[in-house]
């Protein structure tokens, strides 16, 4: 079996350009190397048939595939399980080596480690690169040599690393090498939506593809000065709604990151408070691979005895919360927003998962799980660590006793209303004093504006203040058991 010949196999990381497995599987005279993509069915079979996330997938593949058959190249894609079809393409090719990029998440990791022994089995093997972030696992520790369960700490040691390291941004030249790209064998073209059972969606996420993240990027650089005053208004076009490309890598981190330092080191202030927000990308990355039980589990064991509430009365609390009729309008205008586009502003993601968690008393895990279903750029290390700081149980989290007050958080953030009205349409003619808590202004003046409590939005499920005391007296219990 000749070692030059190759199998680059993509997951997310779905471009052509600075792609550590794609550069590396290129970068050898006489090599001879081709792409694939397996939609993998078991994932599959748990999703609608109109997940915006397939959809946004298969734009991107028709776009990596165009741009790998303009190299000489093309992309291989099929449809079963991964442990399965990239050993037999593998050798139906007669490749030695699979080129991949790292996944992190527990699932990936069995599944990866599933087609490793099915090819070393055949004489074959699995070599992977990191590529998703710029500091994987042990690569940023404590001076103790420990992994880090704080942030700022964390930051700091990373920004040093990058100083010492800077060859961690260098881009992973493709373009040059490209001439060692092989043809996909006939009959493996990307399958139509309809050929893997699904359909597009009423609102597809776009842009997608890497001109998709490219135009994005473009747009935010013009606005990326303002991004620290700006980035915790949902009404304010302020954020780069970069994570869906970060997601399936139709962009490239090193390339995100080199160009915040470049465009911060110009004076552009806001460039160094989005750099902090990629690098916590990278922060909730390490702590899932290092302590995988919070895939499960809270990070801090002793929270894992909160008693949450169960039963119907909780069952029906957060069926309201999922569809936005909690009677808090900033809430119930982020849910809107997530469950109609499958995107939610990150200062409202803080806002529902602190409501569900410390308003209703509800288990993470189930928010967790709802976001995981509905979230175009979800992935298990920023959703898990997300929802593990606003339950006050995971790393460097929320204190249990800093409880959001959701109206002070509406008033703040949202101050003229202009977010709730987009959402909450049967609110629209609501001033922006009544707004932000509509049972608490003169019943004769909602009906003015056409807002009957009960019949056009519902009253508020819970009175924040009497909830607050239950959800202190929730984690104090845990405290004193400990
Ligand atoms: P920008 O403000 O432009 O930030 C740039 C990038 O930095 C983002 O695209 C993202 O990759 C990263 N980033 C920003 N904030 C965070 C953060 N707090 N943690 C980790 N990375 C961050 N992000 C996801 O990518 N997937 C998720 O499943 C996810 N679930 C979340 C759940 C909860 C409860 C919370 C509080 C946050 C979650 N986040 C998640 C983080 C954050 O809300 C989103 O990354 C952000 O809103 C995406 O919008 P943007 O691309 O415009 O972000």
């Amino acid at each position: 079996m000749p070692k030059s010949k190759k199998l680059v196999w993509f997951r997310r990381d779905l471009r052509s350009f600075d792609n550590a497995a794609l550069g590396a599987a290129l970068d050898e005279s006489g090599a001879q190397a081709w792409c694939a993509f397996v939609f993998d069915t078991g994932i599959l079979a748990g999703l609608p048939r109109d997940d915006r996330r397939v959809h946004f997938i298969h734009a991107s593949l028709a776009a990596l595939d165009a741009d790998l058959r303009r190299m000489g190249g093309g992309l291989i894609v099929l449809h079963g399980d991964p442990r399965d079809e990239i050993p037999r393409l593998a050798a139906r090719l007669g490749v030695h080596t699979v080129y991949t990029n790292r996944d992190y998440e527990p699932q990936a990791i069995a599944r990866d480690a599933g087609v490793a022994a099915r090819l070393e089995a055949d004489g074959r093997r699995l070599a992977s690169f990191k590529d998703q972030v710029i500091f994987e696992r042990g690569e940023v520790l404590t001076q103790g040599g420990t992994p880090f369960s704080v942030f700022t700490p964390y930051k700091n040691a990373w920004l040093k690393r990058l100083a010492a390291e800077p060859q961690a941004l260098a881009p992973h030249d493709v373009e040059s090498r490209a001439g060692a790209l092989a043809p996909p064998p006939a009959g493996t073209a990307l399958p139509g939506l309809a050929d893997i059972g699904f359909i597009a969606p009423p609102a597809p996420v776009e842009p997608a593809g890497m001109s998709g993240a490219a135009a994005l990027f473009d747009h935010f650089l013009d606005r990326i000065g303002g991004y620290g005053g700006t980035r915790d208004f949902p009404a304010l076009d302020a954020t780069s709604h970069l994570s869906v490309h970060l997601r399936f890598g139709t962009t490239s981190i090193r390339h995100l990151v080199r160009t915040a330092q470049q465009v911060g080191a110009h004076g552009a202030a806001g460039a160094t408070v989005w750099l902090s927000e990629l690098i916590w990308r990278d922060f909730y990355a390490m702590i899932l691979a290092q302590n995988p039980h919070v895939a499960t589990q809270a990070f801090r064991p002793a929270f894992d005895g909160v008693a949450w509430e169960q039963g119907p009365q909780a069952d029906e609390d957060f069926a309201a919360w999922c569809a936005g009729r909690t009677g808090y309008p900033l809430v119930d205008a982020a849910m809107a927003q997530l469950n109609q586009t499958g995107f939610m502003h990150n200062r409202l993601r803080m806002l529902t998962a602190s409501f569900l968690t410390k308003d209703l008393g509800i288990d993470w895990r189930r928010g967790e799980r709802y976001f995981a279903l509905k979230l175009n750029d979800y992935e298990l290390a920023s959703n898990n660590g997300g929802w593990q700081w606003a339950a006050s149980t995971g790393c460097d989290a929320q204190p249990w006793f800093r409880i959001f007050n959701p109206l002070t958080q509406s008033r703040k953030f949202d101050p003229d209303g202009a977010f709730i009205r987009r959402w909450l349409p049967q609110l629209a003619a609501l001033g922006a004093r009544e707004i932000h808590a509509p049972w608490l202004a003169d019943p004769a003046l909602l009906q003015a504006q056409g807002v009957q409590l009960g019949r056009d939005y519902p009253w508020p499920l819970v009175d924040h203040e009497q909830a607050r005391k239950r959800t202190l007296a929730r984690f104090e219990a845990i405290r004193t058991e400990r």
